[in-house]
C-alpha cells in the first residue's frame, strides 16, 4: 500500500489538506475558506472551533477526492498562520473568546507605551522582533484584560494558549498534548531565540503567566500521535511543525546559509537562511527561528510586506480595471512601461523596512496620457519595488548582493513580474512547478523524522524550475529606484 504525508496547511483565509508522495508531487488537495471577522476598524478575529472544523472537513475531503485510504498516512506535518493567538480553557478546551489575528492592530497603544517606556531595544535583542502588534504577546496580554474573568481565571491556573498550530496539535491529539515549535514560538514576542526558551522577563512585561505557554518541542521529531479523530486511524504521528513562511523556506530547500525565498502571495515574504548565527539586523528585517532539527537551531532574516498580490485583488475588486489577476499580465504588456505612474499600496501602512503603520496608498505622476493599463502595470510593478526594497535590506545586513531568488505564491504565476522583478533586483529567479512550497515544507519536516525521506539530500524540491535571468544595467535600476522613492516618499507619514 502505496504511503504519503499529510500536510495540513492552516492559512489566513482558508484550510488546506494536501497528501505528497515520495516524489514530493501532490496526490490529493482540498481547501476551504473561512469566515473573517472585522469587529471593529483596524480588528480582525477568527473562530477557533471553525478553524478545527474546517481542517477536519478537508483532510476528509482530500481522502475522498482520490479515494485515499486514510491508513495511507505515514506521518502528518502541520504548517499555519503565525503570530494568531488563541486562550483556552485547560481542562474544558474550550476558547474564551475568538482567536485574535495576526493582522489585528488593536495593540497598537499598549505596543506603543511599552516603545515610551524605553523596552524597544531589549525586546528586540530577546525575541529579534520590533515592538509591533503584529506579534502575539501583547495579545495575550489584551485578552486577560478584557475577557470577562480571563486574569482571574489565568491566576488560578485554568487558562493555557497557544499559536495555530498547538490548537491543532492540541485537538488532534484528543487534547493530549500542548506544544509548539520553535519557529511559531520566535514569533510571539515571549521567546529568548538566543537562548532557545520561554524568556520569563518578557512574560513580567506583558503580564502573562509562564505556565499558560505550550512546550516548545522541535520542528520535526517523534512530536504528539493522533487521538480519537474520527477522519483520521488513531495514533498517525504528528512530525512536523513549522510557521508558513519558515516552513516555505524548508519546502524550497533553502537548507544553506544564504539561500533565500520570496513568497508573492497576499503579502510578501522574504526569508534568508543565515545557518546557526542569529544576525541582528540594522535595517528593519525581522530576526527569528527558521527550524530546529536535531537539537540544532536554524535562524533566518525576514523581511515581510504587507500588501503584495492583494494589491492586484484591489485594481480588480475595488477600481474594477482587470476582471481576474490573471488579466493584469496582459494588461501591463500593452504599454511599453507606466509612463512615470507610481502606485504605493500603502493600505495596511508599510511593513518592512519602513515599519510606518500610518503610512497610506497613493498613485503619483498621472498626466493626461495616463490610462489604465499604466495604471495596472504600476500595481504589479509596485509589487516588484517593495520586494527589492527587502532584497536591498538583506544585502546591507548580510554583506553581499544576493545572486539566486526562490520564488513561491500565487502571484508567481505572473510572467511579466517574474521578470521585472529579476531585472530591478539583478538576481536570477527559480520558480518551481509544486508551488505549494509550505505544505510541502511541512510534509518534509515530517517525513524526514520517519524515514519517508532518509535526509535532506533526498528531499525532492527540486521540480523542473522556471528560470528569469536579469537583463537590465545598474543605471536603468537606480533610476527606476529613485522614482519609486519619490513616490514612497509621498505615502509615508515621517518624512516631511
Ligand atoms: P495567500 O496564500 O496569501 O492567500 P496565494 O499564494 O494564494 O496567497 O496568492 C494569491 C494572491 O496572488 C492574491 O492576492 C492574488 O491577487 C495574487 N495573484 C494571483 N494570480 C495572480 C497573477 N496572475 N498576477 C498577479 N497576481 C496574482
Amino acid at each position: 500500500m502505496e504511503k504519503f504525508i499529510l500536510s495540513i496547511d492552516q492559512g489566513t483565509t482558508s484550510s488546506r489538506a494536501i497528501l505528497f508522495d515520495k516524489q514530493g508531487q501532490i496526490r490529493s488537495l482540498a481547501q476551504k475558506e473561512f469566515k473573517q471577522y472585522f469587529p471593529q476598524a483596524g480588528w480582525v478575529e477568527h473562530d477557533p472551533q471553525e478553524i478545527w472544523v474546517s481542517q477536519k472537513q478537508v483532510i476528509a475531503d482530500c481522502f475522498k477526492q482520490n479515494n485515499i485510504n486514510p491508513d495511507q498516512v505515514a506521518a502528518i506535518g502541520i504548517t499555519n498562520q503565525r503570530e494568531t493567538i488563541v486562550v483556552w480553557d485547560k481542562y474544558t478546551g474550550e476558547p474564551i473568546c475568538p482567536a485574535i489575528v495576526w493582522q489585528c492592530r488593536r495593540t497598537s497603544d499598549f505596543c506603543q507605551q511599552l516603545k515610551v517606556q524605553g523596552l524597544q531595544e531589549k525586546i528586540q535583542s530577546k525575541t529579534g522582533l520590533l515592538l509591533d502588534p503584529y506579534f502575539s504577546a501583547s495579545k495575550i496580554c489584551w485578552i486577560l484584560d478584557n475577557v470577562s474573568g480571563a486574569r482571574e481565571r489565568a491566576k488560578n491556573g485554568n487558562l493555557i494558549f497557544g499559536t495555530i498550530d498547538s490548537w491543532l496539535i492540541y485537538n488532534l491529539s484528543g487534547k493530549k498534548d500542548h506544544i509548539t515549535d520553535p519557529s511559531n514560538a520566535s514569533r510571539t514576542m515571549l521567546f529568548n531565540i538566543h537562548e532557545g526558551k520561554w524568556d520569563e522577563e518578557l512574560f513580567e512585561i506583558f503580564k502573562i503567566p509562564l505556565y499558560m505557554a505550550p512546550q516548545v518541542v522541535s520542528s520535526s521529531g517523534s512530536l504528539s500521535i493522533v487521538k480519537d479523530i474520527d477522519i483520521l486511524p488513531q495514533e498517525v504521528p504528528i512530525c512536523g511543525i513549522a510557521g508558513d513562511q519558515q516552513a516555505a523556506l524548508f519546502g524550497q530547500g533553502c537548507f544553506q546559509t544564504g539561500q533565500m525565498k520570496n513568497t508573492y502571495g497576499t503579502g510578501c515574504f522574504l526569508l534568508c537562511n543565515t545557518g546557526n548565527t542569529p544576525v541582528k539586523s540594522h535595517h528593519q528585517l525581522l530576526t527569528t527561528v527558521a527550524w530546529k532539527i536535531n537539537n540544532e537551531i536554524t535562524y533566518c532574516l525576514e523581511g515581510s510586506v504587507f500588501i503584495g498580490g492583494a494589491v492586484i485583488g484591489w485594481i480588480r475588486d475595488e477600481l474594477g480595471l482587470i476582471e481576474s489577476a490573471a488579466q493584469s499580465e496582459e494588461f501591463a504588456r500593452k504599454v511599453e512601461d507606466t509612463a512615470g505612474v507610481y502606485l504605493v499600496p500603502a493600505f495596511a501602512g508599510l511593513g518592512a523596512p519602513h515599519w510606518d503603520s500610518d503610512a497610506r496608498g497613493i498613485i503619483t505622476g498621472l498626466t493626461r496620457g495616463a490610462n489604465k493599463y499604466h495604471i495596472v502595470r504600476a500595481a504589479l510593478e509596485s509589487i516588484a519595488f517593495q520586494c527589492k526594497e527587502l532584497v536591498n535590506s538583506m544585502q546591507k545586513d548580510l554583506g553581499k548582493k544576493p545572486t539566486l531568488l526562490r520564488v513561491d505564491g500565487g502571484a508567481t504565476m505572473n510572467q511579466f513580474l517574474m521578470q521585472f522583478q529579476s531585472d530591478l533586483a539583478g538576481v536570477l529567479i527559480e520558480r518551481p512547478k509544486v508551488l505549494e512550497s509550505t505544505a510541502l515544507g511541512a510534509a518534509f519536516l515530517a517525513g524526514l523524522e520517519i524515514g519517508y525521506w532518509k535526509d535532506l539530500g533526498d528531499l525532492p524540491y527540486k521540480s523542473q524550475n522556471t528560470v528569469y535571468k536579469p537583463t537590465k544595467s545598474d543605471e536603468w535600476i537606480e533610476k527606476l529606484m529613485q522614482s519609486w522613492t519619490k513616490a514612497l516618499n509621498r505615502a509615508k507619514t515621517n518624512i516631511n
